[in-house]
């Protein structure tokens, strides 16, 4: 897969090389360039932002710096167009559903916005020559998309192939059966007065396997009761229900 991120802070990225995603970069799973937007601009003060239409505070970035600088990441003319994605407050929920739909395109571009945000008309062109999604990672108001193309960026390439040391985990994970995952233990078998709970030291692996779906409702009820209600018809065996 290849990733393109655009950004006023090409730094901000550096971590796109670190951990799992470097390994990820060293074994050619994954591709990485970051681009700095003001390459595209043409003042003496590198400008990226102007003032909004309509008054209000805050400034807008530029549509004709953002153009430029998608024509050279994803040239209009090339045989092939990526995914656009825009993060944003205003955007539809990034999930894990998104995460595993993005890991099967073979090219993202994340176009970071600052200040108010970026000319709508950015989107709105794009749109008529890639998919562009514009996404939100929670309800809440970050300083700008780099943070949130970090977190966006890692749930995606922890679900390619290869990636993960355990491929199992990611199976296994909260939201991968519509639940949150319940609670995890390691040794030492007792710690602070605090013992692990007896079934996962029984080796009984049916009773484990029911415990820990139990606790995965349980979790879920109480902490996003909203998730039990988004499970598909059938989801819940009569086990599930006495739960
Ligand atoms: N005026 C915008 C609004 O109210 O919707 C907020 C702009 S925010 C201060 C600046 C940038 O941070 C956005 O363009 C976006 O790239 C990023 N950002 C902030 N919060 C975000 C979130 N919850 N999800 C994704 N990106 C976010």
């Amino acid at each position: 897969m290849r990733i393109d991120v655009i950004t006023i802070f090409p730094d901000y990225l550096n971590p796109l090389r670190e951990a799992l995603l470097g390994k990820a970069v060293e074994r050619e799973r994954i591709s990485v360039g970051v681009h700095d937007l003001r390459t595209w601009t043409h003042d003496v003060h590198k400008t990226v932002d102007d003032s909004p239409y309509g008054g209000g505070p805050g400034m807008v970035m530029k549509p004709d710096v953002w153009g430029e600088a998608l024509d050279a990441v994803c040239p209009p003319a090339a045989e092939t167009s990526p995914r656009l994605v825009v993060p944003t407050p205003a955007g539809r929920p990034f999930t894990q559903d998104l995460a595993h739909e993005w890991s099967r395109e073979p090219w993202l571009v994340f176009a970071c916005g600052r200040y108010e945000g970026i000319d709508q008309r950015v989107v709105d062109e794009a749109s008529e020559r890639m998919p562009v999604d514009e996404v939100s990672i929670g309800d809440y108001v970050l300083v700008g998309g780099e943070v949130a193309v970090l977190a966006m960026v890692e749930s995606v390439v922890r679900l390619l192939p290869g990636v993960l040391g355990n491929p199992a985990s990611a199976q296994q994970d909260s939201f991968s059966d519509g639940l949150l995952e319940g609670p995890s233990y390691t040794r030492p078998e007792v710690w602070r007065g605090r013992p692990v709970p007896d079934v996962l030291r029984s080796g009984n692996h049916g009773a484990i396997a029911r415990w820990r779906r139990d606790k995965a409702l349980e979790r879920t009820w109480r902490r996003r009761p909203e998730l039990l209600d988004a499970l598909p018809e059938g989801a819940l065996d009569r086990k599930d229900r006495e739960a």
